[in-house]
């Protein structure tokens, strides 16, 4: 059982990896012990996308006299909502096991764990244990929830996102412990269906890896939805022993009891590198992390790892470039390092939120001399018409070459329009081009190419 390349993970990373090694001419497997697709596609990015897309739905249909349409009786299955979901991503996770088959690469069943001469070895579900082999062997395990010592998750009350995402009936009062992309989709999805929601952040804003002004208008977003938010928070304890939970948290003015039927833990995540052969194989690993180079190798030949187990941003669109830049340079293509300064992050609550590059704060402390552009989507004709005049495009670039540092926005369908920039900036696009580049109207993405003329004052709608 002698492959050129073995995959252990079938998440977006390790999928991907795959498929590019078998285009590349490689005898090629991937090792899964769960759903072909991993979290992104079973748990993850897919799955809450279906959720709010319910929730947006069912948002439309509650403001639909705002349209000038009537609706009666409008009103929610919960349990309808999480089985469109779970469908979503079972047709999902059918999908790459078709696309397994049509680039003839073999899915063998069971949990991997890595061996010294480049082996690798499989345990099925009845613990019989298969020997393979490999002249190149990509870690691609990705990650779960991770719990905090004084949060344990129990699955039932205090949970992490994939109980989220399964529980049997709609919670009536609802904690979501921290603000990140994962925690703010899950607030928007529950309160958008009747739940009571609070979220305790820890920092002093919401989403707090965005540009300062993003979060702002986020918070205030979530204010206006009816989300309790509460920053500079901590949960201390949780006490399930009643019928729900009763948290205790510790805020700026002292300690405040939150009682609710559900706490969710969207605190950040564990990688899987537990039981997969690490220390034995002799692979670095540094906080919770494997170490590997700018094509992934680790500090031992023939084993390279990417996605969530590796440093850098974990989100499905990192795991999958790095595992083509692997395969690539496994092959001996030329393929250049990730930029990882040009990476987008999106957030699909709403309104939604996408950014690259560098907040203004970050660019003003990297010592930038700065042109900053905003264009509010209440000044864009598209907005106007389809109702969904909050956020904006805002972007920053460099006074003296400029070069443009960064890009963020916040509203409807953002998460969309980001590409532009991550493009612009990959081909190191001027300020100048990007406003001599005729934009279709009406769209939002008209907001960018006015963003950046209220950068250089010259600025049409405003
Ligand atoms: C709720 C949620 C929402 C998210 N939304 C987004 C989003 O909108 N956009 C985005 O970019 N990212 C999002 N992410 C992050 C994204 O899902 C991850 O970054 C991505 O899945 C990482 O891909 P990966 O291939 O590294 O690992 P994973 O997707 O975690 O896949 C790893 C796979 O390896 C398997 N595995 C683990 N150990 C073994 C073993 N020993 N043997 C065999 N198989 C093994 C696992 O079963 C799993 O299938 C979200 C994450 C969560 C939790």
């Amino acid at each position: 059982m002698k492959y050129d390349v073995i995959v252990i993970g079938s998440g977006p990373g390790g999928y991907v990896t795959a498929i590019r090694a078998s285009q590349l001419g490689f005898k090629t497997a991937v090792v899964e012990r769960e759903s072909l697709g991993g979290i992104c596609l079973n748990w993850g990015c897919i799955p809450t996308k279906a959720l709010l897309k319910s929730a947006q739905v069912y948002d439309y249909l509650k403001h639909v006299d705002d349209y000038g349409l009537k609706a009666e009786a409008i009103d929610k299955d919960f349990e309808a909502v999480i089985k469109r979901s779970r469908g979503v991503a079972e047709g999902m996770s059918k999908g790459v096991q078709f696309l397994m088959k049509k680039n003839k690469i073999d899915v063998i069943k069971g949990s991997g764990k890595i061996k010294a001469g480049k082996k690798v070895d499989v345990t099925d579900a009845d613990g019989t244990v298969t020997e393979f082999s490999a002249d190149h062997i990509i870690i691609a395990t990705g990650a779960r929830s991770r719990e905090l010592p004084n949060l344990p998750q129990d699955g039932k009350k205090v949970i992490g996102y994939r109980q989220a995402m399964t529980l049997p009936e709609q919670p009536k009062k609802m904690i979501v412990v921290g603000s990140g992309a994962i925690g703010v989709e899950f607030a928007h999805f529950y309160n958008s269906m009747g739940t009571e929601v609070t979220i305790v952040e820890f920092m002093p804003n919401v989403v707090p890896v965005e540009d300062e002004e993003v979060s702002k208008a986020f918070g205030n977003a979530l204010k206006k939805a009816g989300i309790k938010v509460m920053l500079n928070s901590a949960v201390e304890s949780v006490d399930t022993s009643g019928e729900g939970v009763v948290a205790t948290v510790k805020t700026k003015k002292g300690e405040e009891k939150l009682e609710a039927d559900i706490l969710l833990s969207a605190v950040g995540i564990k990688t899987n590198i537990e039981n997969i052969g690490l220390e034995e194989v002799g692979i670095v690993v540094d906080r919770d992390k494997i170490i590997v180079n700018d094509f992934y190798q680790t500090n031992i030949p023939g084993y390279y790892a990417i996605g969530d187990v590796v440093p850098g941003q974990a989100l499905a669109h990192v795991a999958s470039a790095e595992g083509i830049t692997c395969v690539e340079k496994i092959a001996g293509l030329h393929t250049e390092p990730i930029d990882y300064g040009n990476i987008p992050g999106c957030t699909y609550a709403y309104p939604e939120i996408a950014s690259v590059g560098l907040t203004e704060k970050a660019a003003k402390e990297a010592g930038y001399e700065l042109k900053v552009g905003k264009f509010p989507f209440s000044a864009s004709g598209k907005a106007s018409a389809a109702g969904t005049k909050e956020g904006f495009v805002k972007v920053i670039f460099d006074a003296k070459y400029g070069e443009w540092l960064g890009c963020h926005m916040i509203g409807a369908g953002v998460t969309d329009m980001i590409a532009e920039a991550v493009l612009g900036r990959k081909l190191e696009t001027t300020g100048h081009e990007v406003l001599k580049t005729v934009h279709p109207h009406p769209t939002m993405s008209e907001a960018v190419m006015e963003a950046v003329a209220a950068a250089y004052d010259e600025v049409i709608h405003l």
